[in-house]
């Protein structure tokens, strides 16, 4: 959902002249009432104004930014995550590396035979190696991984705010997403099923400010 400049600017006239007729709004747009029909209705329906009749629109106290909070909890991860990039713990350093690029990703998710989260390995991570001048071509992401249960996951019916919120608090680039399974033992796994990272966040802001 994302308001228009006129939009916001009928939030504005009406907040410093309310009530206001319609006529009257439109007056100081210079333009007719036909052409702010929609905004007005639309306005009203999100619950910004209240249209009294024959008295005109007020505005309910309920902001732009109210608004735009609400939408960023009703956006949710299974709506805006990535694929994933996913490497097993025995793939090299060098490989997880080429891996990187070929994605074009800056954070590989790893996981364990069963195919359940393990690890999450980051640019740095793998820097820190190749600086250290050892044999990226024999150890595994597995060995310098940073595992479970530090990761920091999110689920698909979390909002988009949630894993924001995560990303920040943990200052890390990405989260990977997950699906809650139990394994034959009972015990609680994780699969990855996607990725959200700083680039997902940064298209919802973009979608948020186009008009
Ligand atoms: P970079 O180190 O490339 O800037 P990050 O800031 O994401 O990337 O990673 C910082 C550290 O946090 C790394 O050691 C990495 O393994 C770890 N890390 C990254 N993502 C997560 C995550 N989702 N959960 C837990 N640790 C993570």
């Amino acid at each position: 959902m994302q308001f228009s400049k006129r939009q916001k600017k009928i939030v504005e006239i009406v907040k410093k002249n309310q009530p206001i007729t319609s006529e009257q709004i439109a007056e100081s747009l210079h333009l007719t009432r036909a052409t702010l029909r929609a905004d007005l209705a639309l306005l009203t329906m999100v619950g910004i104004l209240d249209a009294r009749p024959k008295v005109g629109y007020f505005y309910t106290g309920n902001s732009i930014q109210t608004f735009i909070g609400d939408y960023l909890h009703k956006i949710k991860v299974e709506d805006t995550k990535s694929f994933p990039v996913i490497v097993s713990e025995e793939t090299t350093i060098y490989d997880a590396i080429v891996t990187l690029f070929l994605e074009d990703v800056g954070t590989l998710f790893v996981q364990n035979k069963d195919k359940y989260l393990s690890g999450v390995v980051s640019r740095k991570d793998l820097l820190k190696i190749v600086v250290g001048n050892q044999d990226i071509h024999k150890i595994p992401v597995g060995m310098i991984m940073t595992r479970m249960p530090n990761i920091v996951f999110v689920h698909d019916k979390d909002s988009i705010y949630d894993a924001a919120l995560e990303i920040m608090e943990h200052e890390i680039d990405s989260v990977p997403v997950v699906e809650s399974i139990k394994d034959q033992h009972g015990e609680v796994q994780y699969k990855i099923t996607g990725r959200i990272s700083k680039t997902n966040i940064t298209k919802v802001f973009v979608e948020i400010g186009k008009e």
